[in-house]
């Protein structure tokens, strides 16, 4: 069997990878809060531990993985797009869940085997903040319950941050009901009209860090393999994923691996981020005409603990490199995989030094077979090449569909005359929108 090694941020090095059950490896990575549309720096932890993903089943067999990757569908953003709309919050997150699934399905990323949903979890972590509670490691204030942090004397072990800095870090609000300033939310109060469940502790909502921990609990046991996310998650989240659920569980390890994704940024700018206003959507990405496959590449070009910085001409070498090996494959049969590209990934997921090896190959089939493990040249050569364009239009007269949906008949009809102006006519029908080129 391939010996896999993976970084595991606990214990600040390669480790070799040994699940407790071979038949069963557990991994669980944080998903998306749906309430807008992903950017690329989104995409890349869907990216990586898909490919991950796909290795592991290689490795392991195709079912011996179980992989959840949540949706978080009770927020303070959802809640505020939710009232900006006058709609419930369910229309927000239906809506960019979709949209989420949509894009990176556009990307290659295969859905989890279960992807758990906050709001359909809130009686399991209730119940683990009872449990809190009654061990001494939580307490309720004025409607709120908090986890006591100093309650906790293994708190911080992840990210290594003294005291100060976490506090800062965390950005907490220092209220008076918190008996200490580390101290954060597990379950808070919600005002008539804000969606809300009824509790031990009156109606109110859960805090974002417990439904990790007890969805893992929940679907994948007290101590799993794996868990995964970007780097920006270390802390707090995952600091206080590990204190909930260690607590609750007699001291028993969230998880025996911590993996976790670097940032990507902008060609010439800082972390790519919303406030700062460098944001490219996974969904512009692909109106502008390059292919979900393309940006899988380009996404994997870095190694993933390195920061990755995109720009177009990323975009450009990658869509490069693939129609060259597309050319180079053509229509060959699927033989089994290179040993030198496998051995690239199983240590740490080596992808920039897996890719090199693939472009070297010169056995067409043995490159498909290596190209799969990334989840890469998925479409026949034929397919690659012809589609060339369409895919553009298919986004495009999908987005016009969407706009029309939400009302923003503005857009709607931008689209058509973008598309018009090219020379392609839509047709609107019972059955939906066709297009031809007129
Ligand atoms: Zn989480």
């Amino acid at each position: 069997m391939t010996e896999l090694r993976l970084h595991d941020t606990m214990a600040r090095e390669k480790r070799v990878f040994a699940p407790a059950d071979p038949k069963r490896v557990t991994m669980y990575v944080c998903g998306p809060t749906v309430y807008n549309r992903a950017h690329i720096g989104n995409a890349r932890p869907a990216v990586v531990f898909d490919v991950l993903a796909r290795l592991l089943r290689h490795v392991y067999g195709e079912d011996s993985l179980v992989y959840a990757r949540n949706i978080t569908d009770v927020d303070d953003r959802i809640i505020e797009a939710a009232r900006v709309e006058s709609v419930e919050p369910s229309v927000i997150t239906e809506r960019f869940e979709r949209f989420y699934l949509e894009d990176m399905g556009a990307l290659g990323v295969a859905p989890p085997d279960i992807a758990p949903h906050a709001t359909e979890h809130v009686a399991p972590m209730v119940e683990m903040i009872e449990r809190l509670i009654a061990l001494g490691n939580a307490y309720e204030a004025d409607g709120h319950v908090l986890f006591h942090v100093p309650s906790d004397p293994g708190y911080g072990a992840l990210g290594r941050r003294d005291r100060e800095a976490m506090i800062a870090g965390a950005r907490v609000e220092v209220a008076s009901y918190k008996k200490d300033p580390a101290d954060f939310v597990l379950w808070k109060p919600s005002p008539e009209g804000v969606i809300g469940w009824e509790s031990p502790w009156g109606r109110g909502r859960p805090g974002w860090h417990i439904e990790c921990s007890a969805m893992i609990r929940a679907h994948l046991g007290e101590t799993i393999d794996i868990h995964g996310g970007g780097l920006d998650l270390i802390f707090p989240h995952h600091e206080n994923e590990i204190a909930q659920s260690r607590c609750a569980h007699d001291g028993s390890p969230l998880a025996r691996y911590w993996v976790h994704n670097g940032f990507l940024s902008m060609a010439g700018a800082e972390k790519m981020s919303k406030s700062l206003g460098n944001v490219v959507t996974v969904g512009e990405l692909l109106l502008q005409g390059h292919k979900g496959e393309v940006l899988r590449f380009a996404l994997l070009s870095a190694h993933y603990r390195q920061p990755l910085e995109w720009s177009g001409s990323l975009i450009a070498q990658s869509k490069a490199t693939l129609d060259r090996l597309y050319r180079f494959v053509g229509d060959s049969d699927v033989a089994a995989a290179d040993p030198g590209v496998l051995e690239a990934l199983a240590d740490d997921l080596n992808t920039p030094l897996a890719l090199s090896r693939l472009s070297a190959l010169d056995d067409p089939a043995s490159l498909r077979a290596s190209a799969a493990l990334m989840g890469l040249l998925t479409e026949s050569s034929a397919a690659w090449f012809q589609g060339e364009g369409d895919a553009r239009v298919d986004a495009l007269v999908a987005a016009r569909a969407e706009a029309k949906k939400a009302r923003d008949f503005d857009e709607a009809d931008r689209i058509r005359a973008e598309l018009a102006a090219e020379g392609i006519v839509l047709e609107d029908g019972p059955e939906g929108t066709s297009w031809r080129r007129g």
